[in-house]
């Protein structure tokens, strides 16, 4: 296509609708049809990117390929659409305030007062329009963060009014609202998504198409009311019902037509055929799969199932591609002992580690570890789960007691997790970790070897400790192996356990690359070895 199209997403009533799984659904429909598609989130929140917030705030922080702390939205997007994101398409006010900041103690603004409108509004347009720069896209689907109506959100709103206004034929806006179910008198209440298009419309946006997201099926006569009441022609309205499973919604998403009414409203011809078999073969996999296999989650925020979004999908993706439907135990790190985790992790097929910092619950982690260990359990760690393994490792095989990491116990006798010397002098917190997507060498005759069936891999990562070399020669002659490297700083990247049926850690994060059309071998492989278990 020769101008890029641009497509907003905004929405209404509540938080939490899925914003972002609609925004994935209809780029992954658009891509089906052979267009180039990217997806973006705009974070309306002050802090520079989440990777300082605490997950039971913000859920789990996503890593991309170049290194940037992002939104879980991200990891939606490329689950769905099977295409890398990056830095540029996560933006939050922190950044938006600090770009423009910067250029006015530099001096660009001299003489001028810096405002909200149209110095902010032009950065957000900046940076929105940067994604289609070089035609790299036909396709750049904006997702706003937040909710209609909120002080942070008007910016933005005011940034998608100027840009539908400017280039009309190559903008399009969508709203997302919330359609609740009053059991008392069993009719679908359409008042707040009226309510909510008038706020929107009071900003300067008129959206081109509703989706109502909904318990109920909307009847035709709900559709013909919200069309009439809110300007948007009947079939923009589309309907956006519970379903079992996220992978559902692009489906659902094109029953209802969300991608031709797109395209007709963005002067597109709809002349090409979708082609989702790829798509529907996984789902028929998810859905079709009769017997289970027992994961267990070791984690300190499994309260909040979000702070662990990329490894519970990877693990979704792993079972369907094994014919299995994922029975996922999420267990409280801080609950698990050396006497109960027979009775906590009991009848498990597979135990995973996972990341995290601080110490809290970690112990339990070491627990888990040693459970998974002496028992011959599969047990994938990952990041501070693959700490923990070295830990567990160090105390009770090689008897180095008290053994620890420095970052949860600095004066530890035997610090076979620490610092990394590049983390050493950095003394900022927002973004200064080893971040993104590294090399590593594996090893050959390993587990890990057969596994990716490759010499050097590129995994993402988000740490500042590290295996602590020293011990390596003592780790591998009493049977954990190295078995990847980082070949340029010899970071210690995965260890395994030969004598064991599946016991592998790594430092990096397999979880943020696994897609529903590419799953991550590192999961299939660990869910196989649990199901063969
Ligand atoms: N806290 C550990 C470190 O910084 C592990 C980090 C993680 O699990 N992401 O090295």
């Amino acid at each position: 296509m020769s101008d890029t199209k641009y497509i907003f997403v905004t929405g209404g009533v509540a938080s939490s609708l899925g914003k972002g799984i609609i925004s994935a659904s209809l780029g992954k429909l658009l891509q089906a049809r052979g267009y180039r598609v990217t997806n973006q989130k705009l974070d309306p929140y002050i802090n520079i990117d989440p990777g300082t917030l605490n997950p039971y705030e913000h859920g789990e922080c996503y890593v991309t390929v170049d290194g940037h702390e992002a939104d879980l939205d991200l990891g939606h997007y490329e689950r769905f659409l099977n295409v890398q994101t990056h830095k540029s398409n996560n933006i939050t006010s922190g950044r938006i305030y600090q770009n423009v900041i910067q250029r006015e103690r530099h001096g660009d603004f001299l003489g001028k007062t810096v405002q909200v409108i149209p110095h902010i509004t032009d950065e957000i347009i900046r940076n929105i329009k940067q994604l289609g720069t070089n035609n790299q896209f036909d396709f750049v689907i904006t997702e706003i963060g937040g909710t209609v109506g909120d002080i942070e959100s008007l910016p933005y709103i005011e940034s998608v009014r100027q840009m539908l206004w400017n280039m009309r034929k190559n903008c399009c806006c969508i709203h997302l609202t919330y359609v609740p179910y009053l059991a008392a008198t069993g009719e679908l209440k359409t008042k707040p998504t009226q309510h909510s298009v008038k706020e929107l419309q009071q900003e300067g946006v008129q959206p081109d198409i509703l989706v109502l997201r909904t318990e109920h099926p909307v009847t035709k006569e709900v559709r013909k009311k919200v069309a009439l009441f809110c300007n948007v022609d009947l079939d923009a309205v589309i309907e956006s019902a519970d379903v079992k499973t996220i992978y559902e919604v692009p489906i659902r998403m094109q029953k209802e037509g969300l991608d031709k009414v797109v395209l007709r409203k963005l002067g597109v011809p709809d002349d090409k055929p979708t082609d989702m078999k790829d798509w529907n073969a996984f789902l028929d996999k998810l859905n079709n799969a009769k017997e289970e296999v027992k994961i267990g989650l070791v984690g300190k925020y499994v309260k909040l199932p979000d702070a662990y979004k990329s490894i519970t999908e990877s693990l979704i993706h792993a079972s369907a591609y094994n014919n299995r439907k994922l029975n996922l135990k999420l267990i409280l790190s801080e609950d698990i002992t050396e006497e109960n985790s027979a009775k906590i992790l009991d009848g498990l097929d597979g135990i995973l580690i996972a990341p995290g910092f601080g110490e809290r619950g970690t112990e339990g982690k070491i627990s888990a570890v040693k459970f998974a260990r002496e028992n011959n359990i599969p047990c994938l760690g990952i990041c501070l789960g693959m700490q923990c393994m070295a830990i567990e490792f160090a105390r009770n095989v090689l008897g180095l007691k008290g053994a620890h990491s420095t970052e949860l116990d600095p004066s530890t006798p035997y610090k076979v997790i620490d610092i990394m010397e590049s983390q050493k002098t950095v003394l900022q917190k927002g973004g200064s970790m080893r971040l993104g997507a590294f090399n590593c060498e594996i090893k050959d005759g390993t587990l890990i070897k057969s596994i990716y069936g490759k010499d050097i891999i590129s995994e993402r990562h988000r740490h500042r400790f590290e295996f602590n070399n020293e011990y390596k020669a003592e780790f591998e002659a009493n049977g954990m192996i190295c078995s990847g490297i980082n070949p340029e700083t010899n970071l210690v990247e995965i260890i395994e356990l030969p004598q064991n049926k599946w016991f592998i850690g790594v430092q990096f994060h397999p979880e943020y690359s696994s897609t529903v059309l590419n799953p991550h071998p590192l999961f299939i492989n660990f869910v196989k070895a649990a199901i063969e278990k």
